[in-house]
């Protein structure tokens, strides 16, 4: 059973839910590859596929090198969720521990993470490896991210015990965190998908991220930021 608010960690997916793109999709357009990539990662985070079916194959399709991750990195910047620095900055003035947990590419996401000051090392994401040119040779294939239930995998790996945690995403895969005993917020801000609504603990429908500092935060912390609870009425 997960612990309620008020959390000292929480755990943020990147695609669909920091930022309002897809990465591999945005790879596969500019590679040409866009409708067979699109369909496979759609049927992930819907629950159609699993992970692992998936993973290997749109990566395969895109191969991204480098230029193509450090473009990608700039295009998650541009497509920053509204509130995204304001919840995040807000939570990190609060003490709290915040982490990216992501399927996508570890050197773009890390891009996210400098621009919303999130130490590399909560930076979970897949890492592409490529050769001297840039050209691009595979991917961490022992990563848990790239299978299903690896978010919990990730979770429970940068849990201490007792430690209330969250994870705020759009797919099927951020719900798995629940395994690791972790309060799961559903975000519809950019996608909005059934299976998330439905079994998430709590569903922010969007469309910015702003509303989650009053499901993520305590009373008294609301209080400190000037986000006073209203009574009705008042
Ligand atoms: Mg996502």
């Amino acid at each position: 059973m997960a612990l309620g608010p008020p959390f000292e960690v929480v755990f943020f997916d990147c695609d669909s839910t920091l930022c309002a793109i897809e990465g591999i999709d945005e790879l596969a357009r500019r590679s040409g590859v866009t409708a067979e990539v699109a369909s496979l990662t759609e049927a992930a985070m819907d629950g159609r596929l699993p992970l692992e079916a998936v993973y290997g194959e749109r990566l395969d399709k895109t191969r991204p090198g480098r230029d193509a991750v450090e473009w990608l990195g700039e295009r998650y910047v541009q497509a920053l969720v509204e509130g995204a620095h304001e919840v995040v900055g807000t939570l990190t003035t609060l003490g709290k521990e915040v982490h990216i947990v992501s399927s996508g590419i570890r050197q773009a996401v890390l891009r996210v993470g400098e621009t919303l000051a999130i130490p590399a090392e909560r930076v979970h994401a897949v890492e592409v490896v490529w050769d001297a040119a840039g050209r691009y040779i595979d991917y961490d294939r022992g990563s848990p991210l790239t299978r299903a239930g690896g978010k919990a995998t990730v979770c429970r790996a940068a849990l201490r015990n007792g430690v209330a945690a969250a994870m705020v995403g759009d797919g099927v895969t951020d719900l798995e965190a629940a395994a690791a005993g972790v309060y799961v917020i559903g975000f519809g801000g950019v996608v909005r998908r059934p299976a998330v609504s439905r079994q998430a603990d709590v569903f922010v429908p969007g469309p910015t991220l702003r509303p989650l500092l009053e499901v993520l935060l305590g009373v008294a912390e609301r209080r400190s930021i000037g986000k006073n609870d209203r009574c009705p009425g008042e």
